[in-house]
């Protein structure tokens, strides 16, 4: 019988309540892993640890701010004290307000780079102790397409810190290999979550439409890309990205689409 190298390993999920954190949640409680999900609202963290524990996954909930240095190191003693270490951080933990430049305030700047970048650096700070001490130890970013690779009218504020946790994660991955911990990041297209369901229909269809693959993202696709940099057989690889996005940042051109 197959057994999963991520099979027993603890995880936290940080942004494990909604969208694609649930969707990385889902996918390493189906290959045996005790994960424990992260978000500000407690309440919907427990909803979706109770209902991927109904579905066999092995589950809790924790409510933690990321932009807070107190509520990461208690999320990551947490962890450990209830599933006896930590292997593997999913820093997925992200907001995406737009605002065009003339409009975007210092305050909502400040927000944005607060969550997706320090909140980065803060989740992998306060998890290092017990990473270290894991034979496995794995950091897997989600990053974006959005600021690395494309832009996006309203996200320059997104884009920086998406761009800048690639950044972040060079460095950490050459600092925590001695520890044998590697630190990769997930890039993902346009992936359906309730936000992006929210947003209508005939948008969902145009966006389908750009897309060589034809469709938009499943967080499952996202939740099984993090899965493999977790896992023991991606042991070898660190400071890497894979774009997750159906072909999306490919076409060179409308033209080059359309004649597909
Ligand atoms: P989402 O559905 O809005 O979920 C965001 C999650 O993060 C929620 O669990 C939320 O729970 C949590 N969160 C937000 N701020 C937090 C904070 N300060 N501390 C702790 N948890 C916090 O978002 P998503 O679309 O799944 O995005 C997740 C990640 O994927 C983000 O990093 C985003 O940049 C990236 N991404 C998304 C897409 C996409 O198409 N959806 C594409 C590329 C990249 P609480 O509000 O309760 O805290």
């Amino acid at each position: 019988m197959w057994t999963s190298s991520l099979s027993g390993r603890s995880v936290v999920v940080t942004g494990g309540s909604k969208g694609i954190g649930r969707g990385i949640a889902k996918v390493f409680g189906g290959h045996g892993a005790r994960v424990m999900i992260v978000a500000r609202r407690l309440k919907d963290a427990e909803a979706t640890a109770q209902e991927l524990s109904a579905a066999g996954a092995t589950t809790s909930a924790f409510a933690a701010d990321v932009t807070q240095p107190s509520d990461m190191e208690a999320m990551a003693k947490a962890a450990c004290d209830r599933h006896g270490g930590l292997d593997v951080l999913c820093a997925n933990a992200g907001i995406f307000p737009q605002a065009r430049l003339e409009e975007m305030s210092p305050e909502a700047w400040d927000e944005v780079l607060d969550t997706n970048l320090k909140g980065t650096f803060l989740a992998v700070k306060a998890c290092l102790p017990y990473l270290k001490n894991s034979s496995q130890g794995r950091i897997v970013i989600t990053s974006s397409i959005t600021g690395p690779v494309t832009g996006y009218p309203g996200w320059a504020h997104y884009g920086a810190t998406k761009a800048g946790q690639l950044g972040f994660m060079r460095t950490a991955c050459i600092e925590l290999a001695r520890h044998r911990i590697t630190v990769n990041a997930v890039m993902p297209g346009n992936i359906v979550t309730e936000g992006l369901q929210g947003l209508g229909e005939e948008y969902l269809k145009r966006m389908a439409a750009s897309i060589p693959l034809k469709r938009l993202g499943s967080v499952e696709d996202i939740g099984n890309a993090v899965a493999f940099f977790a896992s023991k057989e991606a042991a070898y690889i660190t400071g890497q990205t894979i774009i997750v996005d159906g072909g999306q940042t490919l076409p060179e051109s409308l033209e080059a689409l359309a004649s597909a």
